[in-house]
């Protein structure tokens, strides 16, 4: 909820408006579950939130923590579905992966969250409840949030706005907004969108291809929107939004997109783009025949970007001995529907 809807609720409860400061500090500052033992607001209106506001939260429905501390949950949302939320350590501070969607229309060839289809749009504050989740289990919240998880977070525009502006409410969760980071596959209308909305918040562009030929079969956005638009676009919203760098991620596959020539192509496409690119080796899960890229074309394509300037940084998947691919521990824990 933003500050208008806590003062919406003031008013539907009959109370002051001020206490809309002390319930947001109630749940977003401290975390508090209960409405009934928020300190602070007149026990009419704690009765009243009870029994007409649902609070954000979620059940962890099941586990898997890796030797690196990485740490997957697979949840069930309050309006029904399931999805995952990963919380990963490094460096003293935690990333936390988002979700945005149940399952994902875009249907990238490569990805096991695709293999499900779309089943619905998050809510906000199904977003919010992951966040909070974190703050639960570790004390507070995490320090860089992703939008990675399952879904296209662009394909659920409202809803993932409302989210970004709720987190980075400096009287509230008050992330900052360099510390979010928006992946999206391309979707060049919600990019723009972004852009004249001022989000708060990184952009992410998942690219995996250096040519229309290739990314028309790892990622069916393209056919709508293909590099030739999309590239422009990303020049456009790096230099009107100030922001740094657009971080670009390729995964690597082996065989389809990770040669020498691929490699001299993704530079001289991007060419004039202030960014970042992460490389990704590929983690490979039942759904696909899609290999991970050979450490030696792994190195030799993260050598081609450095030589020509670029920030290129091989991250290699964390979770490793946990189900790490997006989707594969709902898939291996919740049973696909007849
Ligand atoms: S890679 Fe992302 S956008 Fe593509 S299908 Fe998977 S979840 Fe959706």
């Amino acid at each position: 909820m933003l500050h208008g809807d806590l003062l919406d609720l003031c008013r539907q409860a009959g109370v002051k408006e001020v206490h809309a400061d002390t319930l947001r500090a109630c749940i977003f500052r401290r975390g508090e579950r209960d409405f009934l033992s928020m300190h602070g607001l007149p026990k009419l209106f704690t009765h009243w939130l009870k029994a007409h506001v649902c609070h954000p939260s979620v059940s962890v429905l099941h586990t898997q923590v890796d030797t690196d501390h990485t740490q997957k949950m697979l949840l069930r949302l309050p309006y029904g579905g399931e999805v995952e939320s990963v919380l990963i350590p490094a460096a003293g501070r935690i990333t936390q992966c988002i979700s945005s969607q149940v399952g994902c229309a875009m249907a990238c060839t490569f990805c096991l969250t695709a293999t499900a289809g779309l089943q619905r749009n998050l809510h906000t504050s199904e977003m919010i409840a992951q966040l909070m989740q974190a703050k639960w289990l570790m004390g507070s919240y995490p320090r860089n949030v992703v939008l990675m998880g399952m879904g296209e977070p662009l394909h659920n525009y409202n809803a993932v706005a409302r989210f970004v502006w709720i987190a980075t409410d400096p009287a509230g969760i008050a992330l900052s907004p360099r510390r979010i980071t928006l992946s999206t596959s391309g979707l060049v209308p919600a990019i723009k969108r972004m852009q004249a909305d001022n989000l708060p918040c990184n952009l992410a562009v998942s690219l995996n291809a250096s040519n229309d030929t290739v990314r028309n079969d790892l990622m069916p956005v393209n056919h709508k929107y293909p590099l030739s638009v999309l590239m422009p676009v990303l020049r456009d919203f790096s230099a009107q939004t100030k922001r740094k760098r657009v971080l670009i991620e390729y995964v690597l596959i082996d065989g389809v997109n990770d040669t020498l020539k691929d490699a001299m192509a993704l530079v001289d496409l991007l060419a004039d783009l202030p960014c970042t690119v992460n490389l990704l080796p590929l983690n490979t899960h039942h759904g696909t025949s899609y290999r991970r890229s050979s450490d030696a074309a792994v190195q030799q394509f993260w050598q081609t970007l450095n030589s020509a300037g670029y920030v290129a940084v091989v991250r290699q998947s964390r979770g490793q001995n946990i189900s790490a691919a997006c989707g594969q521990l709902k898939a291996e824990n919740i049973p696909p529907k007849d």
